[in-house]
């Protein structure tokens, strides 16, 4: 699971357990999905169309989903990977500063036709000594 809570914390939104439902259905998809696929997928968990609905609105908003509208289909959501980030972290200071893009994403398609797995995460933590600690 690409760090729900720290995206969530960072939009200013609680991770509530509805919200963690919906976002892992669309980060299990392999594609977009619209708001009726992910509710059927998420029968039995009691939670109901208007709040998937409800919840994407506010994915949407906080740009943690895209949506796409094709005319004549229903709008469908998927997960914005532009959120997909690292750092790089001081071992000095603890400074953490994010790092643009992810070089992993050819690599796991590579391991996903490689080894037959669908990769759902990654992590990468870069440790480091910054400028500021150098000179110290
Ligand atoms: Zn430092
Ligand atoms: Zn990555």
């Amino acid at each position: 699971m690409e760090d729900l809570q720290k995206i969530l914390e960072a939009k200013g939104l609680k991770n509530t357990r509805q919200r963690k439902l919906v976002f892992s259905v669309l980060k299990a998809a392999e594609g977009p999905l619209s708001a009726e696929e992910i509710y059927i997928q998420l029968q039995g968990e009691k939670i109901n169309l208007s709040t998937v609905y409800r919840i994407l609105e506010i994915f949407l908003q906080k740009e943690i989903v895209l949506k796409t509208n094709i005319s004549d289909q229903k709008s469908t959501y998927e997960i914005n990977h532009s959120e997909h980030r690292h750092y790089l972290i001081c071992i000095k200071c603890k400074k953490v500063t994010p790092i643009s893009g992810c070089p992993l994403r050819a690599y796991e398609t590579y391991l996903t036709q490689k080894n037959q797995y669908i990769i759902l995460e990654h992590k990468l933590e870069i440790m480091g000594i910054c400028p500021d600690c150098q000179n110290k």
